[in-house]
């Protein structure tokens, strides 16, 4: 009876998120942990790249074309000059599953564009979805492209207006209080704000003192 209430519970819960076969959501070895901001340059990009600068952390950073202004590319060439990763979020935060192969093409290169103006280095090619939000298509038309796609598995949810620090800094406690870096790994789903940017040094200080070490997304999902 347990057998089969377990089996009818993960084929709704597989069925809910039906992710593309290939799709990144965790580090290829335990022990690893990387951080990854979303959505784009803002008035916290600055900080937030001299905390990471100060610790010697090299994380990921997600952008929207749309924030690629001509003011914002010093922060954007900075990033890159600190050995940050740039990966392409689309150029208004679309919700691709809605979109035709033709649509995502444009959509994607546009923004892809918008960084190779500012980077002198070989562009890799990563790539998240807004919203997570993918299907095998979607997915399939990504790498067709040449795009690793990354999603998460630590969502601390600081997108969230209502969300407050202290409870951004609960939920973080929360998912590394309970884990094992013998076991676990994390692609760490951040976004670029004030409240993240103001918590980052102790979100950093915590995962090191688990045991878990740092890495850019290339090393987290590196099979080397
Ligand atoms: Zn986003």
């Amino acid at each position: 009876m347990k057998f089969w209430f377990l089996l009818l519970c993960t084929s709704i819960i597989m069925g809910f998120f039906k992710l593309p076969i290939g799709v990144i959501q965790s580090c290829s070895k335990p022990g690893l942990a990387t951080l990854t901001f979303d959505d784009g340059i803002t008035s916290s990009s600055s900080l937030i790249l001299d905390i990471l600068e100060k610790n010697n952390v090299r994380a990921a950073f997600f952008i929207i074309g749309e924030t690629l202004k001509a003011n914002n590319f010093f922060v954007l060439k900075r990033s890159y000059d600190q050995g940050h990763t740039i990966g392409n979020h689309t150029w208004k935060h679309s919700y691709l599953n809605k979109m035709t192969d033709e649509q995502i093409e444009e959509d994607v290169l546009t923004t892809q564009n918008g960084f190779a103006s500012v980077s002198r280095q070989p562009l890799k090619k990563f790539f998240r979805p807004p919203y997570g939000a993918n299907n095998q298509r979607v997915y399939d038309k990504l790498v067709s492209m040449g795009f690793t796609v990354v999603l998460w598995n630590m969502d601390l949810r600081d997108w969230r207006a209502a969300k407050t620090k202290k409870q951004i800094w609960d939920s973080y406690k929360n998912h590394i209080s309970n884990a094992n870096p013998l076991k676990d790994s994390f692609i760490i789903l951040l976004h670029t704000k004030e409240k993240t940017a103001a918590l980052l040094p102790d979100i950093i200080a915590l995962a090191k003192a688990k045991g878990f070490k740092l890495v850019s997304l290339d090393e987290c999902i590196s099979h080397n």
